[in-house]
């Protein structure tokens, strides 16, 4: 069985690759589909965000990077996948999460959520954390890949 992992991935942390690691043992090929997001304010352009993924999880058995500009349940119609994996940390995602997966069963009503909680110590990362960090100048390197890490360096040498 396939299943889709979507996310903006801006960029990805720890967290995210926690929630890869569980869900490729569980189907047979997991899909990190990295969104467009035009109503986000991405720190990086979507080729980045993509480039940074493939780096990052490159050695995790069962796992394609792609990405995409439409709505998501018209993508998973494309590729003829009916299941969304998700990840859930605190309460705060849950109402959000709730919503998301509702609004997609409405539009594609074959379709499940399946929600994956990680490791605690990755309970309260987020990719806005990160880039928090790193504006104001702290150390990051322990929330994520070594890839991510040369990006956000650059990203935010000249800076
Ligand atoms: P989106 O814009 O779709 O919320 P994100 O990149 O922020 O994209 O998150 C993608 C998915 O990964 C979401 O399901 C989110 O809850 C989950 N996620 C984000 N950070 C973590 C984390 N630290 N641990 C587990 N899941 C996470």
């Amino acid at each position: 069985m396939k299943v889709i992992y979507p996310g903006t991935f801006d960029p990805l942390t720890k967290g995210h690759i926690d929630i890869v690691e569980r869900g490729s043992k569980i189907f047979d090929e997991l899909i990190i589909a990295v969104a467009e997001n035009k109503n986000k304010n991405t720190l990086f352009t979507l080729q980045e965000r993509k480039e940074m993924v493939e780096e990052s999880v490159k050695n995790i058995k069962n796992v394609i990077v792609e990405s995409f500009d439409c709505l998501l349940v018209h993508f998973m119609q494309q590729k003829g996948i009916n299941v969304i994996l998700r990840g859930l940390r605190a309460v705060s995602d849950f109402d959000f999460e709730l919503q998301l997966a509702l609004m997609n069963r409405k539009l594609y009503p074959e379709c499940e959520n399946v929600f994956l909680m990680p490791n605690k110590k990755y309970i309260f990362l987020s990719s806005s954390m990160v880039k928090e960090i790193a504006t104001l100048g702290g150390d990051y390197d322990m929330f994520v890949s070594e890839a991510v890490s040369k990006r956000l360096r650059q990203k935010f040498s000249n800076g």
